[in-house]
């Protein structure tokens, strides 16, 4: 039985914040998008934003009407030099050190869009292992199916440390606690921070939801 706390955490927003970057991202699912239904951008932009309310990622809306291929679909919307926009954060290192119990990475993106986020923070050593959209057969969160793979995998205190108040209160309705980031609001989070860099305040809030 492990009883250790377990930490799940975002990637996008969560561990960092490039509103340059995510807008990129977003400029490559609209092209995608574009190419793949031969639709304008601003069908395409419409489109990508309708599916993320109804599915929570553009990709799933694409899987379930389409049968896209995921892969092809994560490796053209991630086909980004992430180097050019995140440097090494070492005090973000040291505050993940500082915190007791597993940590892991629980994102919709891919995993390679993941593993060059961690590299270029210089963070890739504090997560024992990457859970992307891949690991649940190209579901996301805020979607229950995700939290409950997770919470049937791991029977400790799970933690979910997210940007999205929809995948925070998906997160509690499942058993985890929560962290939420940033200025978003949710009455579904145990401890709320501004930043992840005071992640260590929450981990100390958190205990008393225990
Ligand atoms: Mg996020």
């Amino acid at each position: 039985m492990n009883q250790l706390e377990n930490w799940f955490f975002d990637l996008d927003n969560t561990l960092y914040r490039k509103p340059d970057l995510f807008k990129l991202i977003d400029k490559r699912i609209n092209l995608f998008v574009m190419k793949f239904l031969n639709l304008d951008n601003d069908r395409a932009e419409a489109l990508r934003k309708s599916y993320f309310y109804q599915y929570g990622t553009t990709l799933r809306g694409l899987i379930d009407n389409f049968s896209v291929d995921p892969v092809n679909y994560l490796d053209y919307v991630h086909d980004i030099e992430i180097r050019k926009f995140l440097k090494s954060d070492f005090s973000l290192k040291l505050s993940l050190e500082n915190i007791k119990g597993r940590k892991f990475i629980f994102t919709n993106a891919s995993k390679g869009h993941a593993e060059a986020v961690l590299d270029s923070l210089g963070i890739k050593e504090c997560f024992e292992e990457i859970f992307d959209t891949g690991h649940f057969c190209y579901h996301a969160k805020p979607e229950s199916v995700t939290f409950e793979k997770i919470a049937a995998d791991f029977d400790g205190k799970n933690i979910m440390v997210d940007d999205y108040p929809k995948n925070i209160e998906a997160a509690k309705r499942t058993g985890f606690y929560t962290v939420l980031v940033g200025k978003g609001t949710s009455g579904y989070a145990d401890a709320q921070i501004d930043d992840v860099h005071s992640i260590e305040t929450a981990a100390e809030e958190i205990k008393n939801s225990f």
